[in-house]
């Protein structure tokens, strides 16, 4: 069982990534297999200078050892997804697509995370006159059909990529290979097994598994998590992280809390123990055959308002 941890190394490792890590962590050791740690860095004006390290300190923090991944050289290198632009223009020039001079679509492309996208593309590239002269994106000649598959939380799921997102983004007219290529190639030529992640993602899962099978590579299952909750019950969106602390590890640690502290809680939510409090990741382990996630409900104590920004100019 190989499982792997993709974080885009754009901030400090909040509650969601350390469910999401911590579910891939269990997995595999419960099955004796390999955890994985790749680093998505493809976005450059995202990437934020000294991320990267610092969510490779969290995870070491909380004992999420891996297996494979950066500085943990495996027979799948590289691991590190800006090092990897020779293989991803490989499997480009093993699909068929086509340039697309259409720059405000290509833009909202770019972006994984639901509500981030735009509409269905209506394929105007791909008559080559309707092509401006400026620089091209590529974009993949989706074919009709439906893609389906049984997520391992949320059921059976079928999407028409063809009717649904159109023809979409490959690389960026800005030379930036998307999100949805890299991944879909990375998973495959890295053998995952499960992949988790949080179920703000599932829209993209149709995608990359079409992508996976034009390219001949093997495709994983996926469990895709409930987001986390603040507690109110709302969902524990990146503008209330700038609002309050303690949705970080980092945050967490710097208050003093125990990695078992922290554990314990996700491991709960994800139906690893029986009840929220402190639990070392051993013990967690123990109970991971089984993946039953609830939707994390981060604890009251937690969280603190950060001190607002006031106007200087008043
Ligand atoms: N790198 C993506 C992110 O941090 C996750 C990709 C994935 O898990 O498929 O949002």
């Amino acid at each position: 069982m190989r499982t792997r941890f993709a974080p885009s190394p754009t901030g400090d490792l909040h509650l969601g990534g350390a469910l999401v890590a911590l579910a891939a962590y269990c997995r595999a050791r419960v099955h004796g297999g390999a955890f994985v740690v790749r680093m998505e860095d493809l976005d450059p004006p995202r990437v934020v200078p000294g991320a990267a390290e610092r969510i490779l300190d969290d995870l070491r923090f909380l004992g999420l050892s891996w297996d494979e991944g950066p500085s943990v050289e495996g027979p799948y290198s590289p691991y590190v997804q800006g090092e990897a632009g020779a293989i991803y223009e490989e499997a480009l020039g093993r699909l068929p697509t086509y340039p697309c001079t259409c720059t405000r679509a290509e833009i909202a492309a770019s972006a994984p995370h639901e509500g981030e996208e735009g509409p269905r593309y209506p394929g105007t590239c791909r008559d080559p006159a309707r092509r401006k002269d400026r620089p091209a994106a590529l974009r993949l000649w989706v074919p009709e059909g439906r893609v389906a598959f049984d997520d391992l939380v949320r059921g059976p799921i079928e999407e028409d990529v063809a009717a649904v997102v159109g023809d979409f983004v490959l690389r960026r007219a800005d030379g930036v290979f998307a999100y949805q290529l890299a991944v879909a190639v990375d998973d495959g030529r890295m053998r995952i097994d499960e992949v988790h992640r949080g179920d703000d993602l599932l829209g993209s899962t149709a995608r990359q598994l079409l992508l996976q099978r034009l390219l001949g590579l093997p495709s994983p299952r996926y469990a895709h998590l409930p987001v986390v909750r603040g507690p109110d019950g709302e969902r524990l969106a990146k503008r209330h992280q700038t609002q309050v602390s303690g949705s970080t590890i980092r945050e967490l640690r710097a208050r003093g809390m125990a990695a078992e502290e922290i554990l314990g809680p996700l491991g709960h939510a994800l139906g690893f123990a029986d009840a929220a409090r402190p639990c070392a990741l051993a013990a967690l382990v123990a109970r991971a055959d089984r993946l039953a996630p609830r939707s994390f409900v981060v604890p009251g104590g937690w969280l603190s308002a950060k001190p607002a920004v006031r106007a200087t100019n008043a």
